[in-house]
């Protein structure tokens, strides 16, 4: 059979489309037609023609120190040579044990305890999984349902897709039993007329102490919240919103697991964003994208001692956590991580993303003044412009044209050579954090223009 390097473009297009089903595809319908990517380099993606394209989305919000590193390539070849696997279950080793001791050294408060996971889902469901198994050792086995929120985006695998208010289908938990509940839309873009946005965070606030009160703290085990919701659309909370909420849990002894599998590693200029952007400390954190720069898959999820102490407390130290992957603290991709982590914080990118993020966030809101623009939101090295819904249209119209907005600005961007992700009626875009500012002019140039060509 011909190697990847042997096939025309046009069969890899065909093949494709014939055989790799992909994320979110159709099932019928025509060929999607996907651009073909041949190889990376810093910040741009290149096409089979050579056409160099800005990595709006950075990948999927995880290319943090992009593309073509010659010492992460030596990194995972040498790992590879070495020891390119052990069973998790048996055996220890160097890169997976020097990668928690890191990660335990830059994780907030007392998260000291890393599980080893193979992406942000099975992170989610190592999380959820573990917030159920400590309250049955502490002899509350009534104490299984989650708090999630609309337009939360945990992951594809049943239980993190079951929190995910995103897209319901295959909701496992929520059932009649309500296992899970979702909590409003916190998007301060939403807020009726007049509002102002404390008044808005105390109703959301009062949303999460009413679900409560509905289902009762002793049924919920656990809490699950964005730092800022990506793929919901980039919803960044009202200021205080997450510290209120993390008190609410604490009082209520509900578990609060933050998933920071786009905000850590640097997407909001720190390695963790819980703590050092919002101001708390959750009990167990959830990571993966950014974590390995995309250049293998890894995730982990870090669980808090004083969980673990309560379960030794209560009589469970023996308890076995029936919870595992193959490739749980897999020795090629710890070494990627590792060598991604040297490189952020050798180059300071920590630093350079929070010196940018006021330029990039200046030019992102410049793009409100096309009448077309709804809102435009972002923090950090994130960004996300929402098409505006024509006053007076109906529902159904609004979507169809909100709909247009993304694919249109896309179309547009595309030509000009910028990726930008359309969700719906926005666009999204978290670039490579190495990006430099001339480069973030460049991008942010092509997305007002291309914004101006579709009104
Ligand atoms: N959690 C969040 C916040 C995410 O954005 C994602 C993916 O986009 C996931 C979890 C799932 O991660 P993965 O696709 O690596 O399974």
């Amino acid at each position: 059979p011909e190697t990847p390097t042997a096939i025309s473009p046009e069969t890899v297009q065909k093949w494709d489309n014939r055989h790799f089903f992909h994320p979110w595809d159709t099932v019928g319908g025509e060929d999607a037609d996907r651009m073909i990517a041949v190889e990376g380099e810093g910040i741009y993606l290149i096409d089979p023609d050579g056409r160099r394209f800005i990595d709006g989305p950075g990948g999927m919000w995880n290319v943090q120190i992009g593309y073509g590193r010659t010492e992460m390539a030596e990194a995972i070849g040498s790992q590879a040579m070495k020891l390119a696997y052990h069973s998790p279950w048996a055996f220890a080793s160097e890169p997976s044990a020097l990668l928690a001791r890191r990660l335990a050294a830059m994780a907030p408060g007392d998260l000291k305890t890393v599980f080893f996971a193979t992406g942000g889902s099975s992170a989610v469901d190592t999380a959820l999984r573990f917030a159920q198994f400590y309250n049955n050792l502490r002899g509350l086995p009534e104490k299984k349902r989650f708090l999630a929120r609309e337009k939360g985006y945990h992951g594809s695998t049943y239980l993190a897709a079951s929190v995910t208010a995103k897209e319901r289908d295959g909701n496992l938990l929520d059932t009649e039993k309500r296992l899970v509940h979702f909590l409003p839309n916190i998007n301060p873009y939403l807020r009726p007329e007049g509002m102002s946005v404390e008044d808005w965070c105390d109703a959301k606030v009062a949303d999460l102490e009413a679900a409560i009160s509905v289902y009762g703290a002793d049924t919920i085990a656990a809490y699950i919240s964005e730092p800022i919701m990506a793929s919901g659309g980039v919803i960044v909370p009202p200021p205080d919103y997450h510290r209120r909420t993390r008190e609410i849990c604490r009082e209520n002894d509900i578990l609060y697991i933050s998933d920071e599998v786009v905000t850590a590693f640097g997407r909001l200029g720190h390695w963790f964003a819980s703590e050092e952007v919002f101001g708390i400390v959750p009990d167990i954190i959830t990571c993966a994208k950014g974590l390995t720069s995309g250049y293998l898959p890894l995730g982990a999820t870090l669980i808090s001692d004083r969980l673990m102490a309560e379960i030794c407390d209560a009589g469970g130290e023996d308890a076995v956590f029936k919870n595992g992957y193959t490739y749980s603290g897999h020795p090629v991709c710890c070494a990627a991580a590792l060598k991604n982590i040297e490189i952020i914080e050798r180059e300071g990118l920590l630093e350079h993303v929070r010196e940018l993020t006021p330029h990039f966030q200046a030019r992102l809101n410049e793009l409100r003044r096309h009448p077309i623009v709804g809102d435009t939101r972002g923090m950090g090295l994130v960004g996300c412009v929402e098409g505006h819904p024509a006053p007076g249209m109906s529902e159904r119209e609004r979507l169809a044209i909100d709909q247009e907005f993304g694919n249109r600005v896309d179309a547009k961007c595309e030509a000009m050579g910028l990726i930008v992700r359309p969700l719906i009626n926005m666009c999204v875009f978290s670039p490579p954090l190495i990006i430099t500012r001339p480069q973030i002019d460049r991008m942010f140039d092509i997305l007002d223009k291309a914004i101006g060509q579709v009104e």
